[in-house]
């Protein structure tokens, strides 16, 4: 059996990292497994689902290493669903309702004070037809419950009947049908809510494992007896824990916070996003790490925990220095590029700077002061003055060898008696005009002679 998963979002927003995190352990666990992606868009809700979002959401799932086998729409699968619901009504396992929503309200509020369970006790299947015909020429239109398998013989009377499933991260994972309500599948106007078209996808395009987030449980339950209802077999099922901010509080695609769009325009990189989607929640420590691949052998979905992980947007940061820190000149090349950085140059200056950059289009300001000078002219002292001018009228003719900084620097100690900061400092701000920043002898070899030489103040 061919391992196959797929993401299905309801594009209806940008995506944020919580999603990242579902599509990823989705990608890792096809990669881990040679299966096939497949991405899903779950659309039926045509109100608030929007094609720009659908493109949207495969670009940021792109972005991040991403790629799909095929993508399906539910929008365009309408009428295997209706099939479906055929099937169900056929079996009675689909019964029509004509309660309003203040009418279950009112019955929920009735069965609790009795001390009953707030669940669906079935009343429509006891309407005659006398009823039915009322409601209808009171044109009140039907909502579709489906009939959990939950009693012996009377529906009226339902028994404990648990759900078992091997959840790939929670574990031994169980389910009470009798506490859950016959969940409605279709809605007076026609349309379908989320149950079934997933679950006929599901079968239909042979899913073998749903990996998703933990706020499914329940429906598992349901969706498991639906998968027999409609003659199939299950398929694996996995719950991740979901990711918060640090106060706790949900992600929301409607929002935007922490969408993958927001991050990617704030410089973090894709495995960045990666890693941290990955690996917070879980037994295994949060480190960047640089390709998908790696990410891969990582992954263990069993490893992750089972409350909620809160998540520091800051660590993305930290994880984005130590990328950008080890990445080879020959992955950053082609945006150096975008970003005017190209040349002879600009590997040794790649190599010089991306231990300093927070964001990898941090570069192009030192590519800057590489290339005009100090951006804004630091301020010294006469002292100072002295000191710097001294030393670069001692600085090396040319040829220069790899030892330059350390020749120079060495020479200037000699002759003015400095050293330490008090010799660093006046050169790295006259050289840069910034207190801080690359290894001076990375960047004096990328200056050349002329160039240092048209920084002595
Ligand atoms: N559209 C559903 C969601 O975004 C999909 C859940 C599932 O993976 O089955 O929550």
């Amino acid at each position: 059996m061919t391992v196959t998963v797929r993401f299905a979002p309801s594009p209806t927003g940008r995506i944020h990292i919580g999603n990242a995190r579902t599509a990823l352990f989705n990608w890792l666990f096809a990669m881990k497994n040679k299966g096939r992606f497949i991405q899903r868009f779950d659309d039926t809700d045509l109100a608030r689902s929007k094609q720009e979002f659908s493109d949207a959401i495969l670009y940021d799932l792109h972005w991040l290493g991403i790629f799909q086998d095929a993508t399906e729409y539910q929008s365009r699968r309408f009428e295997v669903y209706d099939a479906a619901v055929e099937k169900l009504k056929q079996a009675g396992l689909l019964y029509a309702c004509y309660e309003t929503p203040e009418e279950l309200d009112l019955r929920r509020k009735v069965r609790r004070t009795r001390g009953l369970p707030p669940v669906y006790g079935r009343e429509a299947l006891t309407l005659t037809s006398q009823q039915i015909a009322e409601y209808q020429s009171d044109g009140r239109r039907p909502h579709w419950r489906f009939l959990l398998p939950n009693f012996a013989g009377d529906p009226q009377e339902p028994e404990r009947t648990e759900v078992h499933w091997n959840d790939l991260a929670r574990g031994e994972e169980t389910v009470d049908l009798a506490s859950l309500s016959d969940p409605v599948l279709v809605r007076e106007d026609g349309t379908y809510l989320y149950t079934l078209p997933s679950v006929v996808d599901d079968i239909d395009m042979g899913i073998s494992h749903v990996i998703r987030g933990d706020d499914h449980v329940t429906n598992t339950g349901v969706q498991i007896a639906l998968f027999k209802a409609l003659g199939a077999e299950p398929p694996v099922f996995g719950h991740h824990n979901l990711l918060t901010t640090t106060s706790g509080e949900g992600l929301s695609k409607r929002t935007g916070a922490l969408s993958i769009e927001s991050l990617r325009e704030s410089g973090i990189e894709p495995m960045a996003v990666a890693s941290l989607a990955v690996l917070v929640g879980t037994s295994e420590n949060v480190t960047a790490v640089p390709t998908m691949n790696e990410l891969a052998e990582r992954f263990d979905p069993a490893a992750t925990s089972k409350s909620a992980a809160k998540f520091d947007p800051d660590e993305l940061l930290v994880l984005n220095r130590t990328l950008l820190h080890h990445m080879p000149f020959s992955e950053a090349h082609d945006r150096l590029m975008v970003l005017g950085i190209s040349g002879e140059q600009a590997e040794p200056f790649w190599l010089a700077v991306r231990g300093n950059l927070d964001r990898l289009a941090d570069a192009a300001s030192w590519w800057r002061v590489l290339r005009e000078g100090p951006q804004e002219q630091p301020e010294f002292s006469d002292d100072d003055r002295d000191f710097l001018r001294q030393a670069f009228d001692l600085l090396p003719e040319d040829p220069w060898t790899a030892t330059i900084w350390k020749d120079w620097t060495a020479k200037v100690r000699e002759a003015t008696g400095r050293k330490g900061k008090a010799l660093f400092m006046p050169l790295r701000l006259a050289l840069t005009g910034l207190s801080s920043g690359p290894e001076l002898a990375d960047l004096l070899p990328l200056l050349g002679r002329e160039g240092t030489m048209a920084r002595r103040p």
